[in-house]
């Protein structure tokens, strides 16, 4: 592969590991670079699209350019432009996106209180830029006035406002839209099989493809990791990055209370996390933005170290789902937090079981910075799409550029700080950008042996 600053990379095969957001849109993105004309683009998942279990595939993730980070509110500016084109072609058609707003709060004097006002200067100044009409963001200053614009009888937090601009997508669908587009240049081959390894040159200074689990080897130039939560099984991610679980639950409506809160705004504390979704055929999702939990597993250390000695097993966090343990529930604690939640914030709602639970997977660093960045020790034959931190579902229709002009060394300015390769690590990740919720530390396995919770899980 030739590369410089100058002459951006043409490799003859590229391989995309993962089919996510990140990994679909980067293939998206290349399959319409001139760098890339005659580049060979591959695929792979370990599951049929879309992976069930992909942190990208569900029935909701929230569009907003509610951010602390001015930088990360430009780009979901321009990315809701996008998500609010409707026709049914476009990624915002056929129920794809709604905009419902969002009612964004804190409990004041704790954690998520600064994120929150942040984000209001933020998203006030951002809406006055876009022409947007000054009524669109409303501060929310008392318990009551949050409870008297979510109109649940409820509420959360005691400080807040709403901002009508933002909305939330069918993420599933969202993903067959993106992959019809992909499919639709017809530039890109799509196969599905696990990667197990990659693959090192003999003086392990480059990577040469991947080992698949059944043995078999695929080659390829240029190989990019965008393999989400999952990622620290394949390269050495320990103190830049790890997997977080975090929980869900859906809540079987009967219509006349799908007609009651159909047209709710989504809620979301950023003191404990705790957020719900609009309901959409009689189903209401319940979760939180938490700091997650962790389950730590110990691996042969996946990456080559050319000249150093490392540890031949090391231990990571990775994802526990479905796919791997199919009898996976919520811990007590969890679904102690949701009912507090929904007591909270649908009070008329009678209480009833979830009609499904999910434990899903962010790929956590300690900024809830994405990492889009070659690996050094590779000579460009490897790069990261990853770090999604619980917050990239929403660039859908901009990362995948993002990332090209990344792997073009023309990485967006205001991103190149944020995004690169760190070389200090941190003993422990634990994502402070501000927004996270619950309980720091909790390890996955300890929180389903608890028979009680402690009395602290529904607070910071
Ligand atoms: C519960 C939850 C709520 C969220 N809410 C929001 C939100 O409201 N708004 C928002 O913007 N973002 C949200 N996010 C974050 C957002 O969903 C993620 O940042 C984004 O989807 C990450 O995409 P990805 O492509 O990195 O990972 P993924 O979508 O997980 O894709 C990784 C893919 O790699 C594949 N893979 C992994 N390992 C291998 C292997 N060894 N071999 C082959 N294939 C492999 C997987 O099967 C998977 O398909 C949320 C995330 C979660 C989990």
């Amino acid at each position: 592969m030739s590369s410089s600053p100058a002459s951006p990379p043409s490799p003859k095969s590229a391989l995309i590991v993962g089919s996510g957001v990140f990994g679909l849109s980067t293939a998206l993105a290349l399959s319409t670079r001139p760098s890339f004309a005659t580049t060979t683009i591959t695929v792979l998942d370990r599951l049929p699209f879309p992976a069930h279990d992909a942190s990208s595939v569900d029935s909701s993730r929230i569009i907003r350019a509610d951010y602390a980070d001015p930088a990360y509110a430009g780009l979901a500016s321009k990315a809701q432009s996008i998500w609010r084109q409707t026709e049914p072609s476009q990624l915002g058609g056929e129920g794809r996106y709604s905009e419902s707003g969002l009612v964004l709060v804190a409990d004041t004097g704790n954690g998520g209180e600064h994120y929150v006002r942040e984000s209001y200067s933020n998203v006030v100044a951002l809406n006055k830029r876009n022409g947007v009409a000054d009524n669109s963001v409303t501060e929310l200053p008392s318990k009551e006035a949050i409870a008297k614009t979510v109109g649940t009888g409820g509420g959360s937090g005691d400080w807040g406002y709403i901002n009508r601009c933002s909305g939330w997508a069918d993420a599933e669908a969202g993903m067959k839209w993106l992959r019809a587009q992909v499919d639709a240049t017809k530039r890109v081959t799509f196969k599905t099989a696990e990667v197990i390894s990659l693959l090192y040159s003999p003086s392990g200074d480059k990577v040469t493809g991947v080992r698949l689990k059944n043995n078999t080897i695929l080659e390829a130039d240029f190989t990019i990791l965008a393999t989400g939560a999952w990622t620290p099984s394949l390269i050495d991610l320990r103190g830049r990055s790890q997997a977080t679980g975090q929980v869900i639950g859906y809540i079987p409506l009967t219509d006349a209370e799908q007609e009651k809160l159909g047209s709710m705004p989504m809620l979301l504390n950023m003191s404990t996390g705790m957020f719900i979704i609009p309901p959409r055929n009689n189903v209401l999702k319940v979760a939180r933005h938490g700091y997650g939990y962790t389950n730590p597993v110990a691996i042969s250390n996946p990456s080559s170290s050319p000249g150093k000695q490392e540890e031949k097993e090391i231990i990571v966090s990775l994802p526990a789902t479905t796919h791997n343990h199919p009898d996976l529930t919520l811990p007590p604690e969890a679904q102690s937090a949701m009912k507090h939640a929904l007591q909270s914030m649908l009070p008329t709602l009678p209480a009833r079981p979830f009609s499904a639970t999910k434990i899903c997977w962010y790929t956590d660093t300690p900024t809830a910075d994405f990492i889009i960045t070659y690996h050094p020790n590779y000579n460009k034959s490897l790069f990261l799409a990853t770090g999604g931190s619980g917050h990239g579902y929403k660039f859908l229709p901009v990362i995948g550029d993002c990332i090209a002009d990344c792997i073009e060394s023309r990485c967006p300015p205001e991103f190149r700080e944020k995004w690169r390769w760190r070389e200090n690590v941190v003993d422990n990740v634990v994502t402070e950008d501000g927004s996270r919720g619950g309980r720091r530390g909790m390890v996955l396995w300890d929180e389903m042996a608890r028979t009680h919770v402690p009395s602290t899980s529904s607070k910071i």
